[in-house]
């Protein structure tokens, strides 16, 4: 983005310029937050300029689950505790904090860093599809929850997963996903009312 509502120019055009570029973070926010860093102390700008040269140098992808590691392995990964029956698939990393949060689920997790969509040209090889089939070859895996967002790219990704794993005898099952609180029924798109309906209980 090119725009720069105070035409500055140097170091404070230029911190403006990459701030505008962040997820929800439009020009005016970019422009207050960089006055903000150059009147705060010093420690408070280095360490959050460390703290973003950090995240991209210590950080890496857990070589079983690909959820965001410091080491090799997660810290779910290197629980025993954990269930190592059951493999939940979510989209990105932030959905384990999502789903941890609730304190429901003991098993393991896979991230599969995005989810299939033919408009955008993802395709199941930009995903960690492989490495998931290949996990499940060593025979431990009673169970996969298919936790994808429900969405078009969601469900079409679940969708092609389940083809893919259930013919390997496991388990495939699909979080359950009622209409959302206060939606009224004639706005509630397909998708959702289906497996409303599908997942009805007795009542
Ligand atoms: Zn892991």
């Amino acid at each position: 983005m090119d725009f720069n509502p105070t035409g500055t120019t140097g170091s404070v055009g230029r911190l403006i310029q990459e701030l505008s570029k962040l997820p929800s973070i439009g020009p005016k926010s970019a422009q207050r937050l960089t006055y903000y860093l150059l009147r705060a102390p010093d420690e408070h700008a280095k360490a959050l300029a460390e703290a973003i040269l950090s995240l991209k140098q210590q950080t890496k992808l857990c070589s079983s689950c690909f959820n965001i590691a410091d080491s090799d392995l997660c810290p779910i990964c290197r629980r025993d505790q954990r269930d190592q029956a059951q493999i939940c698939v979510v989209e990105q990393p932030q959905d384990i904090l999502a789903l941890e949060h609730s304190g429901a689920y003991k098993g393991l997790y896979h991230v599969l860093h995005g989810a299939i969509s033919p408009t955008e040209g993802v395709g199941s090889d930009d995903l960690k599809v492989n490495e998931l089939i290949e996990r499940l070859h060593n025979g431990s895996v009673a169970e996969v929850i298919i936790a994808t967002n429900p969405t078009l790219e969601g469900e079409q990704t679940a969708m092609y997963l389940n083809r893919l794993i259930s013919p390997l005898g496991i388990r495939v099952t699909r979080l359950a996903q009622g209409l959302p609180f206060g939606t009224e029924l004639e706005y509630a798109d397909d998708i959702t009312l289906t497996r409303a309906l599908e997942g009805r209980g007795e009542f």
